[in-house]
């Protein structure tokens, strides 16, 4: 059974963790959004989704959070802000060493999912990640104030100006990583996580050639709506949808993906969205999708799995 994930960073992690426990890990392949990564912040290059899925399968992110890893100091920190440097982005001392290790590997001439598999697996995480492309292609959101780097956008300025347009700087020339596009040729089920629409799973997707490998993929594709009830459970997804013109709602994430997705699974809240969804030729599943336990975790995992399984037989 191989499946392959497009994730982005705390909601898909979450989900992830789940899947992990229900399908052998070494069978799971995640595709990780790239477009947040930061390749020269303070000399360092930082890959704030792939650290947030890998601390999260290896059992070390901070719970509360979401991201960064539990108990972690900030020490380095505090010592930089002595200094009179710009302190809004969040370095835990623990988190550093990523950051460092992952530069140092760069700069020794590898590519970023060479780093990517050394970090995870030598934290323990037993599935295969990837970023999305070995290429940086940074995130930018046009706003009323100016264009911004998604990070300054999301943590600097915490979401608070108008999106009118997001752009994947250098995507057109990007080319998926290594293996990537086999993987999904031959995947057994696609799934595409809870996260952002807009900026985590639009960045994977407008690599040249990704999303062309999900269309004609055999494999069911299942997604979990990051939306409920017309919110998102967290970060400025509805902004950003908003900014590109897509509903606000369950049904908006369907009709985003409906070139590929067969299957939307939704939660209870959204239950009377199944007629408009299924109008797109997307089957809606309805399942509690908040992920506040690892029993729901679990359970939400099941249910794609056997969502993918059913759309299988039938076809
Ligand atoms: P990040 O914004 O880079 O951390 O990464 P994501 O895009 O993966 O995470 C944000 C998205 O995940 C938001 O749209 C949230 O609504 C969604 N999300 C977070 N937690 C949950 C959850 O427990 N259930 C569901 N269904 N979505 C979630």
């Amino acid at each position: 059974m191989s499946v392959v994930a497009l994730a982005g960073g705390v909601g898909a992690a979450r989900f992830l963790e789940g899947l992990v426990r229900v399908v052998p890990p070494e069978e799971v392949t995640v595709i990780v959004n790239t477009g947040d990564d930061m390749a020269n912040f303070m000399g360092l290059y930082i890959s704030p989704d792939l650290d947030i899925v890998t601390y999260t399968l290896a059992g070390i992110v901070d719970p509360e959070k979401g991201w960064g890893i539990k108990g972690d100091t900030t020490r380095a920190l505090s010592m930089l802000q002595e200094l009179g440097f710009e302190t809004w982005f969040t370095l835990g001392d623990r988190d550093l060493g990523t950051h460092i290790a992952r530069t140092a590997m760069l700069q020794q001439g590898w590519s970023l999912s060479k780093a990517t598999q050394v970090i995870s697996h030598s934290l323990g995480v037993r599935c295969q990640l990837f970023p999305m492309t070995e290429k940086w292609v940074p995130t930018r959101i046009v706003t009323d104030v100016g264009l911004l780097h998604f990070e300054e956008y999301l943590v600097k300025r915490q979401a608070r100006d108008n999106v009118e347009d997001v752009i994947f700087d250098g995507i057109e020339s990007a080319e998926p990583s290594p293996g990537i596009l086999d993987a999904i040729q031959h995947a057994e089920t696609l799934i595409i996580c809870p996260s952002n629409p807009i900026v985590s799973i639009g960045p994977i997707l407008a690599v040249p050639g990704i999303k062309e490998a999900i269309v004609e993929a055999s494999a069911p594709c299942v997604g979990v709506s990051p939306i409920i009830g017309g919110k998102p459970v967290k970060g400025p997804a509805d902004k950003l949808m908003e900014g590109k013109g897509v509903e606000v709602s369950a049904k908006g994430v369907a009709e985003f993906y409906r070139e590929f997705l067969d299957i939307l699974v939704i939660d209870q809240k959204d239950k009377s969205l199944t007629p408009k969804i299924e109008e797109l030729g997307v089957n809606a599943v309805v399942e509690q999708t908040l992920l506040t336990s690892m029993e729901r975790k679990k359970q939400l995992a099941r249910t794609v799995l056997a969502a993918a399984r059913n759309k299988k037989s039938k076809s």
